[in-house]
């Protein structure tokens, strides 16, 4: 489900947006604020802002250009106004699209799917996608798949398998692997690594009758091409 920042200092039209979205089926937060607003922007994951210009703190067209500077979130502007230039600002900071107010909440929910789509189809696009064999990784989204079967990887399963899969053809040590899959506070304790080679292993290599994980005695694990 999409999550949506909706950032507008006028409290009935925050909260008539809300109720719509949730209507539709999105998670919605909401900020009255422009610095606010855009630290939620970047920091709390959403999938779409929808960006009033006129705001006490920072206006829209600023918050606008300094979430471009962090994230490439899909942003739609909101304007009060029937002014061309505060559009063509909006455009310029990285606005991906504007409404002016007071537009129909069922435009407003047309563009925001048509952004949505936009977003995810960039995704797929630019997705890093590794491939070694029938083993599958797509690291925009995070999955993995022998053939046509997804994997049902844990979190630190996927982060392993992405990193050997990304380093192929090298010999990683468990000390490596470590550093670069675990936090600090599994640090010095080796075993962990062998543990979830086995968990690998057990939904990989015995799960489908194949050989990708090799283990290099006496130094740690390989994936070959
Ligand atoms: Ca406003």
């Amino acid at each position: 489900m999409a999550k949506i920042l909706i950032i507008e200092d006028e409290v009935k039209i925050a909260r008539f947006l809300e109720l719509e979205l949730k209507h539709e089926g999105y998670e919605v937060i909401i900020s009255g604020e422009g610095r606010e607003g855009l630290f939620k922007a970047i920091n709390e994951n959403v999938d779409l802002v929808i960006l009033d210009i006129m705001l006490p703190g920072l206006n829209g067209i600023e918050v606008c250009r300094r979430i471009r500077m962090e994230s490439q979130v899909p942003i739609i502007m909101l304007t009060a106004k029937d002014d061309v230039t505060d559009k063509v600002a909006g455009l310029d900071t990285g606005a991906d699209d504007y409404m002016t107010k007071p537009f129909a909440i069922e435009e407003l929910l047309a563009r925001i799917r048509v952004a949505l789509n936009r977003k995810a189809n960039q995704k797929d696009t630019k997705s890093d996608k590794l491939q070694i064999g029938d083993l599958r990784i797509n690291s925009a989204s995070r999955s993995a798949y022998y053939k046509d079967d997804e994997l049902t990887l844990t979190k630190k399963e996927y982060e392993l398998l992405e990193y050997m899969v990304r380093n192929k053809n090298i010999v990683l040590s468990r000390e490596q692997l470590l550093n670069h899959v675990w936090d600090y506070e599994y640090f010095g304790d080796t075993n962990v690594v062998d543990v979830y080679i086995r968990y690998l292993r057990q939904k990989i290599d015995e799960k489908y009758g194949v050989h990708i994980i090799s283990t290099v005695r006496g130094v740690g694990y390989i994936i070959k091409d």
